[in-house]
C-alpha cells in the first residue's frame, strides 16, 4: 500500500479536488490511503472564528462560520453537480457547519476558549475536507471510504500539540484501515486530528498533516508516501534568489533537516521522520503537474559534496573578546549560561584563543544579553549579516568543494566560516546584502548550466 497526501492547496478547490482524483484513480491498484488537509485557509479561518467568538465578537465569528460554509457548499455544487448523492453531503457539511456555529455561540458565553476546544473546533476543517473528497472520488467512480481519524490515530491529551501513541495507531490502523485496503476500497482519512484513548479530539499541531501521512505510512507499513502539493519538489536553492535553481531528484533525509533550518518551507523533515526512519522512500510532488518527479527523500540517498544552496538574512553577530579567555575553562560555559538566561539560540560559534563570535537569528533580547555579556570581556555587536550555506552529506570528506566554494565567493568578504561537525554543513557569513549574490555565485559554481 502507499500512502498519498494531499496539502490545502491541493484540495483547496474543486478543480484541484478533481485533480486529486485523478491523481488517486492511476493509483488504485497500489492500494492508496488518501489522507487529506483541510481546504487552504479553513484552518486559519477556524482558530480566527473561536477567539473572536472567545472574545465577545460573536456576530464575527459567525460571519466567519457562514464564509466557510458558503465556500465548501460551493464546492460541493461543483463536484457533484445533480449526482446521486449531492444532498446526503449538503446536509453532512450543513451539520457539521451548524455545530460549528453552536461551538461559537458557547466559546462567546464563555468568554474564553480553552486548548481543547480550540482542537474541537480546527478539526472540523479536515472533516468537511475528507468528506468532500469522497463524495467527489465516488462520483468520479474511486471507491473511496471515509475514516473517522479520531479512531486510529490515538494521542495524549496534550491539545493543540498532541503527541501520537504510535503502539496504539498501528493496532488501529490495522483494526480499522487495513480491512479497508483489503476489500479494494480507498481509505479517505483527515490529517492534522486526532483523538485521546477516551475519544476527545486533540489536533497534532499547524501543519500537522504531513506528521499524519508519515505516522499513517509508518504503521502500515507502506511501500512510499507521497505528498502532494503545489510546488515541484524541493529545489537546489530558493528560486525568488536564484533562478536558476532546479530540482532535487533525491535528497538525502540529514540534508532536507539541514535546509529546513533555513526556512525551506516546503515541507518539515521531522513531520515525516516516523516513516523515513523505517526507510519508507517519502516523495514530495506537485499535484499540478503530476507527471513531474518530484523529490524523494530518503535516508540512505546517495553522499554529495553538494546538494543544494541555502541562505538567509537577518543575523546578527556577537563578539566577546577577553584577555582573561586564553588557557582559562568554563569561559564558553559561561557565555552559553548568559545566552540561555536571556532566551537567545546561537547559530554559528567560531572561537580564538582571546574571543568567541556567536551568531543570532532572533536579536529581540540582545541589549539585556549584551549588559550581562560585559561582565566576561568586550562586547561588540554587528547587525545587518546574513548567511550563505553550502549542504550536502559528502562535503566534509570533499576539500576541493570547499576550495571551490571559497573561490566562487573571490571578492566577497566572509567575516566567519564553519564546517559542521557531520560535515554535512558549509556555513559563511557574509554582509546582508552580499546573501542573495553570494548565493548565486556558489549556485553557478556547483550547479553550472549544461552546456
Ligand atoms: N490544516 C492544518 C493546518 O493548516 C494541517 C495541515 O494542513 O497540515 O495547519
Ligand atoms: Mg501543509
Amino acid at each position: 500500500m502507499i500512502v498519498a497526501k494531499f496539502g490545502g492547496t491541493s484540495v483547496g478547490s474543486a478543480a484541484a479536488i478533481d485533480r486529486a482524483a485523478r491523481i488517486v484513480a492511476a493509483r488504485v491498484a497500489r492500494q492508496p490511503l488518501v489522507v487529506v488537509s483541510a481546504l487552504a485557509g479553513t484552518t486559519n479561518a477556524l482558530i480566527a472564528l473561536a477567539e473572536q467568538a472567545a472574545s465577545g465578537q460573536l456576530i464575527l465569528a459567525i460571519r466567519g462560520v457562514e464564509a466557510l460554509r458558503e465556500r465548501h457548499l460551493d464546492v460541493a455544487h461543483q463536484l457533484l453537480g445533480q449526482a446521486g448523492d449531492v444532498n446526503d453531503v449538503i446536509g453532512e457539511l450543513s451539520a457539521t457547519f451548524d455545530e460549528l456555529a453552536a461551538l461559537a455561540e458557547a466559546l462567546s458565553v464563555l468568554g474564553h476558549a480553552t486548548p481543547r476546544s480550540l482542537d474541537a473546533i480546527a478539526a472540523k476543517g479536515e472533516l468537511l475536507s475528507s468528506t468532500l473528497v469522497v463524495a467527489a472520488f465516488r462520483a468520479r467512480g474511486i471507491p473511496a471510504s471515509y475514516v473517522d481519524p479520531g479512531a486510529v490515530m490515538v494521542t495524549s491529551d496534550q491539545f493543540g500539540k498532541a503527541e501520537p501513541r504510535t503502539e496504539r495507531i498501528a493496532e488501529r490502523a490495522g483494526q480499522v484501515i487495513r480491512p479497508l485496503l483489503n476489500q479494494g476500497l480507498v481509505p479517505v482519512v483527515g490529517g492534522f486530528v486526532g483523538a485521546t484513548e477516551q475519544g476527545v479530539v486533540t489536533t497534532l499541531g499547524r501543519g500537522g498533516s504531513d506528521y499524519s501521512a508519515s505516522l499513517f505510512g509508518a504503521a502500515l507499513g507502506a511501500e512510499s508516501i507521497e505528498i502532494w502539493t503545489d510546488v515541484d519538489g524541493m529545489l537546489t536553492a530558493d528560486p525568488r534568489v536564484v533562478p536558476e535553481a532546479r530540482l532535487i531528484e533525491r535528497i538525502r533525509f540529514d540534508e532536507a533537516s539541514e535546509l529546513a533550518s533555513f526556512g525551506a518551507k516546503v515541507l518539515h523533515p521531522s513531520t515525516i521522520a516516523p516513516a523515513v526512519r523505517l526507510g519508507i522512500p517519502v516523495s514530495v510532488l506537485n499535484a499540478q503537474r503530476p507527471e513531474g518527479r518530484g523529490t524523494l527523500i530518503a535516508f540512505d540517498a546517495p553522499k554529495r559534496p553538494v546538494t543544494a544552496i541555502a541562505g538567509k538574512q537577518g543575523v546578527t553577530v556577537v563578539k566577546v573578546r577577553s584577555p582573561r579567555m586564553l588557557l582559562a575553562h568554563g569561559f564558553l560555559a559561561r557565555i552559553f549560561e548568559i545566552f540561555d538566561r536571556h532566551r537567545t539560540s546561537v547559530d554559528v560559534v567560531a572561537t580564538s584563543e582571546i574571543s568567541v563570535s556567536l551568531t543570532v537569528d532572533d536579536a529581540r533580547h540582545l541589549d539585556s544579553l549584551v549588559v550581562d555579556l560585559s561582565e566576561l570581556g568586550d562586547v561588540a555587536v554587528e547587525r545587518n549579516r546574513g548567511i550563505v550555506a553550502l549542504v550536502g552529506a559528502g562535503l566534509g570528506a570533499d576539500s576541493a568543494a570547499m576550495a571551490r566554494a571559497l573561490g566562487a565567493l573571490e571578492g566577497t568578504a566572509v567575516h566567519m566560516l564553519s564546517l559542521s561537525a557531520s560535515g554535512i554543513n558549509l556555513t559563511m557569513l557574509v554582509d546582508a546584502d552580499h546573501v542573495a549574490p553570494a548565493m548565486r555565485q556558489l549556485h553557478a559554481a556547483f550547479f553550472p548550466e549544461p552546456a
